[in-house]
């Protein structure tokens, strides 16, 4: 049966002067699906990113995201509209507790009508509690952020992306800097995502945590998708060889 599709990307480019970060890129996302994305440094993932989810405007295509024109539209509107993402490098507020954190992206995703005001309403304290517990960070909901080990503070972004209540996950290196077991961690947290029904995107330069997790792989060069299609088949893909897996 054909699955509903969630997120539509339509030749987006993305240009910095004369540079085409994202050139043409088109992506189809069906709703439960894992999406996986890699490619070498500079290749425009990140750019893809940031246009898909509103932080930087799109120079040219289209976006449709759940029923929705998203073209143009700003991250906040996006957020609510029920996309999240978290960032390659940290982004969180160092001098404030984890769980005032996660309170912050709990205030700015889709409950915030319906708690007007700077103070959360129970089902939002909730909706903080819940996002703390899923990614195992409770124990430690009242220290400074600033203070935590790399894990935790990538555990914290994926805790402040589920606390808006997103429809689709953007993951971008959730498991960069990390070590074989923490990996791991992080591989079982995003199956527990999917085993809840959730949509994810993630770029990943970690192969074996890309392939494993996805369900389809696009690799991208200069700006540029030159592979799509499934994990078994990146490794054997002449062109992916070439430009991205014979580097390393
Ligand atoms: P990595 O794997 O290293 O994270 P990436 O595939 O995510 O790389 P991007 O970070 O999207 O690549 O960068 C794509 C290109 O766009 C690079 O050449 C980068 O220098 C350029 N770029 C990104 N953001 C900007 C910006 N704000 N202004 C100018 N150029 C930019």
């Amino acid at each position: 049966d054909e699955k509903q599709v969630l997120l539509n990307c339509e030749n987006v480019v993305k240009r910095y002067g004369s540079l085409a970060a994202v050139d043409g890129m088109s992506l189809s996302v069906a709703a439960g699906e894992i999406v996986g994305i890699g490619g070498p440094n500079g290749a425009g993932k990140t750019t893809f990113f940031d246009v898909i989810t509103g932080i930087t405007p799109l120079t040219e295509g289209s976006i449709a995201f759940d029923g929705h024109d998203i073209t143009g539209l700003g991250a906040d509107r996006i957020c609510q509209l029920g996309m999240a993402r978290t960032f390659q490098l940290n982004a969180a507020f160092e001098s404030l507790t984890v769980r005032e954190n996660i309170d912050v992206a709990t205030y700015f995703g889709r409950a915030k009508r319906t708690f007007p005001g700077l103070r959360l309403g129970p089902e939002a304290r909730e909706q903080t509690e819940e996002a703390l517990a899923f990614v195992g960070l409770a124990a430690k909901a009242d220290q400074t952020v600033g203070q935590l080990p790399v894990l935790d503070r990538k555990l914290l972004m994926i805790a402040g992306a589920i606390a808006t209540r997103p429809k689709i996950l953007f993951l971008d290196e959730p498991v960069g800097g990390l070590n074989t077991t923490e990996i791991d961690l992080i591989m079982e947290l995003v199956l527990k995502l999917k085993g809840e029904g959730m949509t994810v995107v993630l770029i990943e330069h970690v192969m074996r945590f890309l392939l494993a997790l996805s369900s389809r792989v696009l690799i991208m060069h200069h700006g540029k998708k030159i592979f799509e299609g499934l994990p078994n088949q990146v490794a054997e893909d002449p062109v992916v060889v070439a430009t991205y897996l014979g580097e390393g």
